[in-house]
């Protein structure tokens, strides 16, 4: 069960359907396994459903998320039709992000932003978030970064902490531009998340000074 959670601002945008994008599939990722914002979610779409009563005689869809999760499902429209669903994915996916994530995580051709720190682009991203996998060595740390914009995490395996908290399976974080942090991994296992960002990091200091060209 996850610790952290969306926002409520950020479940009423997804219970009224209005984010068809990385932060979306996100937040659906999230909602997979988390009761508590199922619920939550629930109460935002009866709301929505309240107000557009009031409002306007439309009827609004009873299940939002079901329909977002079968939109996701739906097979390719022309854009997307070379990007084939992917049959065979790791377990530790979550089923709205599987489809964009070709393989299991330890046959993806991850790229080093360092040794101990890859990346995997997701082909998601668009003009408002950029969306990627990152992979963090069991014991490691990034260099300490604060962030343009936010950024938003989805652990999907092994954890990580740091000085505000630590982080597991399932937990959602929102870093953003007053949050300075040097995450770091867990010594049993290395970490995999999640991250969609409205803008890249900053690093700080003199390492991020040396590291930041590579992470724009
Ligand atoms: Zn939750």
């Amino acid at each position: 069960m996850a610790n952290y959670h969306p926002s409520d601002e950020l479940l009423m945008q997804f219970s009224a359907g209005q984010m068809p994008n990385a932060l979306g599939i996100m937040v659906a990722c999230h909602l997979e396994t988390c009761h508590h914002c199922n619920r939550r979610i629930k109460v935002y779409e009866q709301l929505g459903g309240e107000i557009m009563q009031d409002t306007a005689p439309v009827e609004v869809g009873s299940n939002v998320l079901s329909e977002l999760l079968l939109k996701l499902d739906k097979p390719e429209t022309e854009e997307s039709s070379a990007q084939k669903p992917y049959a065979s994915v790791d377990p530790r996916i979550p089923r709205p992000l599987s489809r964009f994530v070709p393989s299991y995580f330890d046959q993806l051709e991850w790229s080093g932003m360092s040794r101990s720190i890859k990346e995997f682009e997701l082909p998601i991203s668009d003009t408002q978030y950029s969306a990627k996998l990152y992979k963090i060595s069991a014991g490691k740390e990034l260099p300490v970064h604060t962030h343009k914009g936010n950024e938003f995490t989805l652990v999907m395996d092994g954890s990580f902490s740091d000085k505000a908290g630590d982080y597991h399976q399932g937990d959602f974080i929102l870093a953003d531009t007053q949050t300075v942090h040097q995450p770091k991994a867990a010594d049993n296992a290395d970490c995999i998340c999640f991250a969609v960002l409205d803008a890249p990091l900053k690093m700080t200091g003199f390492f991020g000074r040396m590291l930041n060209p590579f992470l724009s």
